[in-house]
């Protein structure tokens, strides 16, 4: 989609640091890192958020579980991590293309928000 930050890291117009990559899925560590460990997750169809998943695309989501899990073992997080998705203005979201923020590499703060 034109104009979107993610469609652009994609399409390879602008540059990122790819941790996984498939025929739908794309993963690439954070830009601005919020914890040791910081990567994004992310369909390769543009879907704005989670609100916008449905029983069509709900596949993209589904796969994107199963990479967050597969990242999760090669970066060493088996104490544990956060998988955070953020959602319209209230929920933080600043990018409007559907990510899942995996966040790990140390103990991370209880409080959420
Ligand atoms: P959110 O606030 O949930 O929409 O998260 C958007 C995330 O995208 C933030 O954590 C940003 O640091 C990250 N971000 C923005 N631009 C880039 C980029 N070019 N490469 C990697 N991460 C980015
Ligand atoms: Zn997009």
């Amino acid at each position: 989609m034109k104009d979107c930050i993610f469609c652009k890291i994609i399409d390879g117009e602008i540059p990122s640091e790819k941790v996984y990559e498939s025929e739908t899925v794309l993963a690439f560590k954070d830009i601005n890192p919020q914890a040791p460990v910081h990567i994004l997750v992310i369909p390769k169809m543009h879907i704005e958020s989670l609100n916008d998943l449905t029983e069509d695309n709900i596949g993209a989501a589904a796969e994107i579980m199963l990479v967050v899990k597969q990242l999760a073992a090669e970066f060493n997080l088996q104490n544990g991590y956060r998988v955070v998705t953020n959602i319209g203005e209230n929920g933080g979201q600043t990018v409007h293309h559907l990510h899942f923020h995996i966040l790990g590499g140390e103990k991370l703060t209880e409080k959420m928000c």
